[in-house]
C-alpha cells in the first residue's frame, strides 16, 4: 500500500531548537583494537557514549563506521537531550569488521550477525580456521546481543546511505528490490526518497506517519532472516526503529531524531 500525505516537519524542528543547551558528551570505550588479536575470543568493537543518564530501556546504535552523518548527529541530538547513550561500532572507519587473530582472517558486515542463518551468509573467511571463525563471532555477537539490547524495550538505528546512487524508499514500494520485506508504507513528497524510517512496530509507524515523514514497516511475520538487528528485534518482540538519512542529511536526520525523541517520550520515559 502506498499513499501520499503532506505534513510539516516544522514542529520538530522547533522541538528541536527548544531543546537546553548541551553538556559535555563522554565516551566509554568498553572494547577496541580487536582487529588484530591473540585472543581467540573476540568482542564486537563497542564505544559507548552517553550524554547524561543513560536510559533503562532505550538505546541508539550506530553499527556501520563509515556512516557518519548518522553518528555525528545522534551524538548532537544526545548531547541536546542531555540522556541516553550511543552504543557505536567503531572499527577503522570501514562498513565492515576485519578480525585478524592467531587462528584466521574474517570480516563482516556487522549488521549481518545477530541470527545463526544471518551469520551464515555473513562470514567472509579469508584465512585459517574458518569454524573457529564462526565459533568467535557466534560468541561476540551472543555476547554483544545479551550485555546491550536483549533487556531494552526499544533500539533506536541510525544509517545512512548514498544521496544519489544507495538505498531509498523507492526499494521499498511494490516492483522495488525491497519490496518484500514491506508490510506498510508512506511516502511523502516533501521528504528526500533517501530519508526515511524503517520500523518494526505499527505504533511506531503510525505515530510517524501522521507526522509526515517516509515510514516503512517492516513485514515481521514474512521476512527473510538476513541477520540484521531489524529481524533479530522483530523475533524478540523489541520495538525497533531505523533512523535512514542519506549521507550528508545532517539536518533531516535530526529532525527525524526530534521525532523518535517525541516517540520515547510518549511511549518509554
Ligand atoms: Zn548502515
Amino acid at each position: 500500500m502506498k499513499k501520499k500525505i503532506t505534513h510539516s516537519l516544522y514542529p520538530y524542528i522547533a522541538l528541536l531548537l527548544s531543546f537546553v543547551s548541551p553538556l559535555p558528551i563522554y565516551a566509554e570505550t568498553l572494547a577496541s583494537d580487536i582487529l588484530v588479536s591473540d585472543n581467540p575470543v573476540i568482542a564486537l568493537p563497542v564505544t559507548q557514549t552517553c550524554a547524561g543518564a543513560p536510559w533503562p530501556n532505550i538505546v541508539w546504535i550506530h553499527v556501520h563506521d563509515n556512516e557518519e552523518t548518522a553518528r555525528q548527529t545522534a551524538l548532537h541530538a544526545l548531547s541536546q537531550i542531555q540522556q541516553g547513550c550511543l552504543l557505536d561500532l567503531r572499527h577503522g572507519g570501514n562498513r565492515e569488521v576485519s578480525v585478524q587473530n592467531s587462528q584466521v582472517s574474517y570480516q563482516f558486515d556487522p549488521n549481518r550477525i545477530f541470527t545463526p542463518k544471518g551469520r551464515q551468509s555473513a562470514l567472509k573467511c579469508r584465512q585459517g580456521d574458518c569454524a573457529a571463525a564462526m565459533a568467535q563471532l557466534t560468541h561476540a555477537a551472543n555476547q554483544f546481543l545479551s550485555q546491550y539490547l536483549a533487556q531494552k524495550q526499544l533500539i533506536v538505528a541510525l544509517h545512512n546511505n548514498q544521496p544519489n546512487s544507495g538505498l531509498s524508499i523507492r526499494n521499498y514500494i511494490t516492483g522495488g528490490s525491497m519490496a518484500g520485506v514491506t508490510r506498510q508504507i508512506v511516502t511523502n513528497s516533501d521528504n528526500n526518497a533517501h530519508d526515511f524510517f524503517y520500523v518494526t512496530s505499527q505504533r511506531a509507524f503510525d505515530f510517524l506517519t501522521i507526522r509526515g515523514f517516509n515510514v516503512v514497516l517492516q513485514n515481521n511475520e514474512d521476512i527473510s532472516d538476513d541477520g540484521s538487528l531489524s529481524v533479530w528485534s522483530a523475533q524478540q518482540q523489541i520495538d525497533y526503529i531505523n533512523v535512514e538519512a542519506g549521507t550528508g542529511h545532517s539536518s533531516a536526520q535530526l529532525a527525524m531524531l526530534a521525532a523518535i525523541w517525541a516517540y520515547m517520550q510518549q511511549y518509554y520515559l
